[in-house]
């Protein structure tokens, strides 16, 4: 079966199925799928397609589950290779059961949100949540059957408890970076997932799930980039990552963040040299911090280079970043601006891929509407503009002056 599975996904990846396998056995890349779901598992890693992400979930001012449903519908629709359910609000329980139900892609969770939530209704605080609550949430999660998991294990006492952090310009950006945070600085104690690390590898071992190491200190500024904190943990992800190999766990790493243009190329080979090339998951990398209302498309020109130097998998970032609960047009703008920056560079790495480049190229050239815009990254989007604008052979933009209609017309030619 699971030949079967490497086989059918080689073919798409346009690879040889034992090049795939060594990948996989070798932590380059994974396979990603709870035992217990029937669906088509996903592959990310090195030399694979570059996979996108979308977050959805209800926010605690916006607990609609169906809003959320709404949104998968979407992040499917236009094209979201996985969805993660990033819910604080609402029945916790109910809204992932209804999302791993409708969704057709692999689903991510974070289960420290769902600890943190539940042991603030229990003890009145998320710092007095326990170990147990931790692994709890986890094994119960598992068994609903979340594909793979956020788990920020990096973080350490140690770190935690620099003061240093208060001089960041951006701070902790990460919920699950400050939850933890939080708790280590109330309790002086370890980070249980850090500690407990090894009951969380039997747990994803047990149920085939993919642990996706958060980067809960990563840069949320321009300026924070590359600072003592993400390079802390970044180093530890490094260690956990070769403990997680041992047990036989899949492992990606989460990644930045904020980061100027003329890092994005060191954060890859970073990333790649500490964590012996676990596939590489970037959270845009945003380029500016200027870009309020278009972090979609500072992410996809953080995405597109990330992607360029080695990052296997973008998390989508909405134009509503730092600014709101994303709608939507807000997740269907965010899977598109990442869906572009992916493609810029799947392909260069898949000539099947190029393939539909060099398709769309030759339909323009001979106007053929149709095809040029079924073609297109996201053809609902122009559906419709060609009979709109009154297309005929030539496109309202030149008219009778269309470059190409010219040139067909030479009789020279
Ligand atoms: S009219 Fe201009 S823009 Fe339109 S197809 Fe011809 S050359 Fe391209």
């Amino acid at each position: 079966m699971q030949s079967q599975i490497i086989k059918k996904i080689a073919e798409d990846e346009n690879i040889s199925p034992k090049v795939l396998k060594i990948k996989i056995d070798r932590g380059k890349a994974v396979l990603v799928k709870n035992k217990k779901r029937k669906i088509k598992p996903l592959t990310i890693g090195e030399g694979l397609r570059v996979k996108v992400n979308a977050n959805i979930g209800a926010s605690t001012k916006n607990p609609e589950i169906k809003d959320e449903l709404k949104k998968l519908k979407v992040a499917q629709e236009a094209g979201a290779d996985s969805i993660m359910d990033l819910s604080v609000g609402g029945d916790l329980k109910n809204i992932r059961k209804q999302i791993l139900a409708a969704s057709k892609l692999i689903v991510g969770t974070v289960p420290i949100y769902e600890a943190a939530v539940k042991s603030e209704k229990k003890y009145g605080s998320f710092e007095r949540m326990t170990n147990q609550d931790i692994l709890d949430v986890i094994e119960a999660q598992a068994k609903e059957g979340v594909d793979f998991f956020t788990i920020h294990s990096g973080i350490t006492k140690k770190i935690a408890n620099n003061r240093k952090i208060t001089k960041r310009k951006g701070g902790i950006v990460s919920r699950g970076g400050a939850i933890i945070s939080r708790w280590i600085m109330a309790n002086q104690k370890e980070n249980p997932l850090y500690e407990y690390f090894d009951d969380i590898l039997d747990i994803a071992k047990k149920y085939d799930i993919v642990l996706s190491l958060g980067d809960g200190l990563r840069p949320g500024a321009i300026s924070d980039s590359m600072d003592f904190f993400q390079v802390s943990e970044l180093l530890n992800l490094g260690i956990l990552t070769e403990k997680a190999r041992k047990k036989n766990v899949g492992i990606i790493i989460e990644g930045p963040g904020h980061v100027p243009i003329d890092q994005i190329e060191a954060n890859i080979r970073m990333e790649k040299e500490i964590c012996k090339n676990a596939p590489f998951y970037v959270l845009g990398p945003l380029v500016t911090d200027t870009a309020l209302g278009f972090d979609h498309i500072s992410s996809a020109i953080g995405g597109a280079l990330a992607s360029l130097y080695g990052a296997d998998f973008l998390c989508v970032v909405t134009p509503k970043e730092h600014l709101g609960h994303p709608n939507q047009e807000d997740i269907k703008l965010g899977v598109i601006a990442a869906r572009i920056a992916a493609h810029s560079v799947n392909l260069t790495r898949n000539k099947r891929l190029r393939k539909i480049d060099e398709d769309i190229s030759t339909s323009r050239k001979k106007r053929d509407w149709k095809k040029h815009i079924s073609l297109g990254i996201y053809p609902k989007a122009v559906e419709g503009i060609t009979e709109k604008l009154k297309f005929s052979d030539a496109c309202s933009m030149c008219g009778k002056y269309c470059s190409l209609k010219i040139m067909e017309d030479c009789p020279l030619v």
